[in-house]
């Protein structure tokens, strides 16, 4: 598993697939709904979206609404986002972030997805990272960062810093940021600054630097 895509691969072997009546891992049996998206993008992937948040697993808000990011996490996500000015709702060209998962369905008792698990789940991360082609990825927490870039992650010491994956045609440079959930229980306001300002550093990776975010986080 070299590469988080694979063109070949992807299109030979998923485009066919439905992903909706997925059973690739066990998941499925104790799952509400499949999670794709996040609720203001509500489409399996977006072709437009320049930037790829990739958070960890569904918890229960999300398992039942079919949406990541629907409980607290993804209040103080949005609101990152829109500190950033960045836009994750619509289904059009206006969208500029789109938000996922590396696991689709929830793992009971929200417990981290096992290896099995998300290794079983990748081909549809991969079909969405091949439709969208991102210019960057912002991994959310230390789950999703191992298992994008494939070693050891210390979030604390890696936050904000950049790393790269190759996707077989290209380096694609990946964020790594705090989940959000550990934000919210470390309660600390550095914490916060930080992830608030790694958002608004993703922004002007994938899209230049946007002045009033400049002027508001200069201030
Ligand atoms: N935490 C995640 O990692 N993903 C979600 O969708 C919600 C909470």
């Amino acid at each position: 598993m070299d590469y988080i895509c694979n063109f070949e691969e992807v299109t030979a072997r998923d485009f066919h697939y439905h992903p909706g009546d997925c059973t690739k891992c066990a998941l499925h049996t104790s799952r509400t709904k499949i999670v794709w998206s996040g609720k203001g993008c509500p489409m399996p992937m977006s072709p437009w979206a320049k930037i790829l948040i990739v958070g960890e697993a569904p918890g229960e808000q999300e398992d039942l609404q079919g949406f990541s990011f629907v409980g607290r996490s993804g209040e103080l996500l949005y609101e990152a986002l829109g500190a950033a000015d960045l836009n994750a709702i619509g289904n059009d060209s206006s969208v500029q972030v789109y938000i996922t998962n590396v696991v689709k369905c929830r793992p009971p008792g929200n417990r981290n997805p096992t290896k099995e698990e998300m290794e079983a789940c990748y081909p549809n991360l991969q079909v969405q990272y091949t439709f969208q082609q991102p210019e960057l990825i912002v991994v959310l927490g230390k789950v999703a960062a191992e298992f994008i870039l494939q070693r050891p992650v210390k979030i604390t010491k890696e936050h904000g810093n950049l790393d790269f994956i190759n996707d077989g045609y290209k380096d694609v440079p990946v964020l790594i940021c705090y989940h959000p959930a550990y934000v919210l229980r470390n309660q600390k306001p550095e914490i916060k600054q930080g992830f608030f300002q790694a958002i608004k550093d993703a922004r002007r990776i994938a899209y230049g630097t946007n002045d009033r975010v400049h002027e508001e986080s200069s201030r």
